[in-house]
């Protein structure tokens, strides 16, 4: 059996998480682990700040309350992707407006995000998928014309860059997610990056129950109170020590997923070339973090005879997403801007194949194997 996905693993997880319990006797948030993998995210990525969170989700979730969003005001996102880049919005009260997705690299288009905009839109939210960077330099202008913020869904980006920039440090926040299926994990969690120092000392407090807990323990107040609307968004610092194990080697999990990727790249070509299937596209500003390899069949059909194929031979492939627009949720919360001619039609062709830190060469040959054997009868 050859499993979609296998949470990373790189040896020294536990010896970090034993340390957090027996030594640092510091299991809740904000202890030594959590600083270690702020202070990492932010020197790495050149990010002005960094805030461990519990998950991708509530990372989102804490840039939405730092928008400052009021009820009917709009964000502009894509309809392409996880639930949660929308349901974030949702809760601080703001409509969705979806625009259709580029269909070379499953990203927001940039060319049709001006003409959504209205009076009421106060966010884009641009979801780098599959860690390919959308077209940061289009959308940052057009923000700037309008006034509006950038909210970067880097929940696959971590470690992909644009122009030479990390993911997440382009727009004003940037969301990453450490859940089990990203490149780096710590089982669930996440972290938000902060690209403008005024909204450092709000996010402390949005991140600790609302109150000013960081400043006291800073020695610059001398007692904590309760200043505004917040939630407990800092995960335990036994999830912490997890994911520092992995940032220790970013690079080398980094790598090896790339050689997953590259191989699965090279081994389709020819399929692409005959016009089989469609691969992914990668800019040439952008350099990817091998997220996900995924390949477009033709239609909804061939992917469904693809997946079972694979299926009969214990491989694990899977699709996503349903298109947020066309969901219940969706229809109540958001409308469609403009024309859906990619985002349905390209998200029903699309199959992800098994990709995670540690894939055996042969497990992964055998991949190859299968697909080339399932077109090779066409
Ligand atoms: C994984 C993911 C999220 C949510 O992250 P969690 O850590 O699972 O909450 C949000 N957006 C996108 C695009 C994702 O892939």
């Amino acid at each position: 059996m050859i499993s979609f996905n296998v949470p990373p693993y790189v040896g020294t997880e536990l010896d970090y998480v034993r340390e957090a319990v027996t030594v640092n006797r510091k299991i809740c948030g904000d202890g030594s682990f959590t600083k270690r993998c702020d202070g990492w995210i932010e020197e790495r990525f050149g990010a002005q700040k960094a805030l461990l969170t519990t998950s991708g989700t509530t990372a989102l979730e804490m840039a939405a309350i730092l928008c400052d969003i009021k009820p009917g005001d709009e964000i502009i996102l894509p309809s392409f992707t996880f639930s949660t880049t929308a349901t974030a919005f949702v809760l601080v009260g703001a409509k969705l407006v979806f625009v259709d997705i580029r269909p070379d690299t499953m990203n927001i288009d940039e060319a049709k995000i001006e003409a959504a905009i209205t009076d009421r839109t106060r966010v884009i939210v641009p979801v780098h998928y599959a860690g390919v960077a959308c077209e940061m330099d289009t959308i940052m202008d057009i923000a700037r014309r309008h006034s509006l913020l950038v909210v970067e869904d880097a929940a696959q980006g971590v470690m992909s860059t644009y122009k030479g920039h990390a993911l997440g440090t382009i727009g004003d926040f940037g969301c990453y997610s450490f859940h089990e299926t990203k490149n780096y994990s710590m089982g669930e969690g996440g972290a938000l990056v902060i690209n403008h120092e005024k909204y450092n000392e709000r996010a402390e407090i949005v991140r600790e129950k609302g109150t000013n807990r960081q400043r006291f323990l800073r020695g610059q107040v001398d007692k904590y109170t309760w200043e505004e609307y917040g939630s407990s968004y800092l995960p335990s610092d036994m999830n912490a020590a997890y994911l520092w194990a992995q940032l220790e080697v970013a690079d080398k999990i980094n790598e090896d997923r790339l050689s997953t990727w590259d191989a699965y790249h090279e081994a389709f070509l020819p399929l692409a070339k005959r016009g089989l299937v469609d691969l992914p596209t990668v800019p040439a500003e952008c350099a990817h973090n091998a997220h996900m390899f995924y390949l477009k069949c033709r239609d909804l059909e061939e992917r469904t005879k693809l997946i079972s194929f694979l299926g009969r031979r214990g491989i694990s492939a899977v699709f996503h997403y349903v298109p947020l627009h066309s969901s219940p949720a969706g229809l109540r919360y958001g409308r469609f801007a403009g024309e859906d001619t990619f985002t349905t039609s390209e998200s029903d062709r699309l199959v992800r194949l098994p990709l995670y830190y540690g894939l055996a060469e042969s497990d992964r040959d055998a991949v190859i194997n299968a697909v080339r054997e399932f077109y090779g009868r066409k």
